[in-house]
This record gives structure tokens, sequence and C-alpha cells, in this order.
């Protein structure tokens, strides 16, 4: 099937587009795949809005435009916490070209920036509309209900407070067996409020409900690590694929998380 590609000047005109079945084009390192195997949607729109690539950062808050890519985030000091998410997508061509909104969208076993993402609590704001959707929400609904998001909200976590671990089969630059990134805020040395999500591990990035439950008012002490990871892949529905069965990622999430846990305890 041949496809159209339209540029348009605003996210607003984008919006109306995608409304109407378009298909979206932000770096196009998926998107343009599909191009090239003949089976894209056959009208693709892309905008040359600016505001897309916008990094805004104030006190504890960063606002990440949809079409900043990879490599922006990386070449961002203040976006350091971002940064172990950010090197693990693809390799350089994929890093220059690929989005922020795009890894929102990826299909398994991609995401993993979203998984990062999650873990933070962060929010999609919806083109033409105020106020942030939270991205739990987004992830649930993403394939049902096709909208532009602008913009990611992400609150700046706390030093020591958020950690990223992405497990692949080929180094640098492999796909994911798994994703995890866990935020564990504390107050007088309790964890309170953990978020912790998980790629790969699912239809799309989610959230680790009983990891989180165990986590939440405990000290994060060799004793808590061991209780979580017994039960880390409880509610989760990993799929099986080239990379890994399910029952292997199910076996290895534990490990992953006990490691990227016992890495946030020693700071
Ligand atoms: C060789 C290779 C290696 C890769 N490795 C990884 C990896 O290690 N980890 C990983 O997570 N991903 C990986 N990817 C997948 C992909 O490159 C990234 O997920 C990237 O962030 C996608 O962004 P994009 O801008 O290129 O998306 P596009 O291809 O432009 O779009 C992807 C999808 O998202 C939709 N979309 C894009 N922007 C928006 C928006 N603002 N609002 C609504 N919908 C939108 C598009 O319509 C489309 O459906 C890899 C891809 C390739 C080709």
């Amino acid at each position: 099937m041949t496809s159209t590609v339209e540029t348009v000047s605003t996210m607003a005109e984008a919006a109306r587009a995608v409304a109407q079945g378009a298909t979206f084009l932000a770096g196009g390192t998926i998107v343009m795949r599909d191009v090239n195997a003949g089976e894209a949607a056959p009208r693709i729109v892309r905008t040359i809005d600016p505001s897309l690539n916008d990094i805004r950062i104030s006190g504890d808050s960063v606002v990440l435009g949809a079409g900043v890519t990879m490599a922006q985030v990386l070449a961002n000091r203040d976006l350091e916490f971002l940064h172990p998410a950010a090197r693990m997508i693809g390799g350089p061509q994929v890093r220059n070209m690929g989005t922020v909104g795009g890894n929102l969208f990826a299909p398994h076993p991609y995401g993993d920036f979203a998984v990062a993402l999650l873990a933070l609590g962060a929010r999609a704001v919806m083109a033409g509309q105020s106020g942030g959707r939270p991205l739990d929400d987004l992830m649930r609904d993403r394939s049902r209900s096709p909208a532009l998001v602008a913009a990611i909200e992400c609150p700046r976590p706390r030093a020591g407070s958020f950690g990223f671990l992405k497990v692949s089969r080929v180094k640098p630059k492999g796909v994911s067996v798994l994703s995890v990134a866990a935020l564990l805020p504390r107050e007088g040395g309790r964890i309170r409020g953990p978020r912790v999500a998980w790629g790969a591990m699912g239809p799309g990035p989610m959230r680790g409900a009983s990891a989180e439950r165990l986590l939440d008012g405990q000290e994060l002490s060799a004793a808590t690590i061991d209780r979580v990871v017994q039960a880390a892949a409880e509610g989760l529905s990993p799929p099986t694929d080239a990379i890994a069965t399910d029952w292997y990622r199910r076996e290895v999430a534990g490990v992953h998380l006990k490691r990227l846990l016992e890495q946030m305890e020693r700071g």
C-alpha cells in the first residue's frame, strides 16, 4: 500500500489529522519500517511545530516535548536521571531519531524509556487539552484511543531515589529481555509511595503492584529486598517472543529487581 505524508505547521492540525485516522510520524524509527514494508496507514502526518522539541526545567519539574529525541535527552545534564534509560534505546542512529513520544507507543519489546517515565509518575499532555493525563492511563488505553501527545511532564526525583535497569542478550544495543525502573521516595528512612514499572513483562510498560505493596513503609534493607524479590513477577503477564519465553522472563524478574534495589541501597 502507498502512503502519503503531509507536513503541517501546528500540533492542533496534526491532532485533527490523527483524530481522522492518520498515523503520526515522529522520528519514524518504527513508522518508516512499516512504510518500507508496505504496511503503513495511507495517510501519515508530521508537524514542524517547534514546541514539540521544547525541554523546560523548573525546580523539581521537567517538561519534555514529545518530539525530544533520546540524543537530546542525553545531551542535557539536567536530565541525568533519564540518561540510563535513554542510553539503552537502540544504537546512535536510533537515538538520534527516536523520540520520547514515539517510545510511549512503541510495541513490545520496545518502550524502555516509557518504563522509566511510568515509574517516575510522569503525565502526558495531550495536544489541544489542558492538564496532564497520568501515564498509567495512557499506557492502558494506548492501542484503543489514538490521540496526539504534545509533551510529558515529569517530576525530577531526589538524588538516589530513582533507578533503571535494562536486561538484553546483545550488548550494548539489544532489545529487552526486560526492563525495570523504581522510584523510592523516603521519609525518615522509610519508603513512602514507591513506584515500580516493568517493560517486556506484559503487553506494554506496566506497574509492579506487588513489589510496590511490599516496599511501602519499609526500610530498603536486605530483608525487605528478599521479600520483594519473592513476589516480583506476581500480576505480570510476560509474552513469549524470539528473545525469551514468558517462563524465563518470570524466572529472572526477581533477580534483576534485586540487582536494581541493591544498587539503590548502596546509593
Ligand atoms: C534498530 C532499532 C532498535 C531499537 N531499539 C529500541 C530499544 O532498545 N528500546 C526501545 O524502547 N525502543 C527501541 N526501538 C524502537 C524505537 O526506535 C523507539 O521506541 C523510539 O523511541 C520510537 O520513537 P520514534 O519517534 O522513532 O517513533 P515513530 O516511529 O515516529 O512512531 C512510533 C509510533 O508512535 C506514534 N507516535 C509517535 N509520536 C507520537 C505522539 N507524540 N503522540 C501519539 N503517538 C505518537 C506513531 O504514530 C507510531 O505509531 C528500536 C528501533 C529500531 C529500528
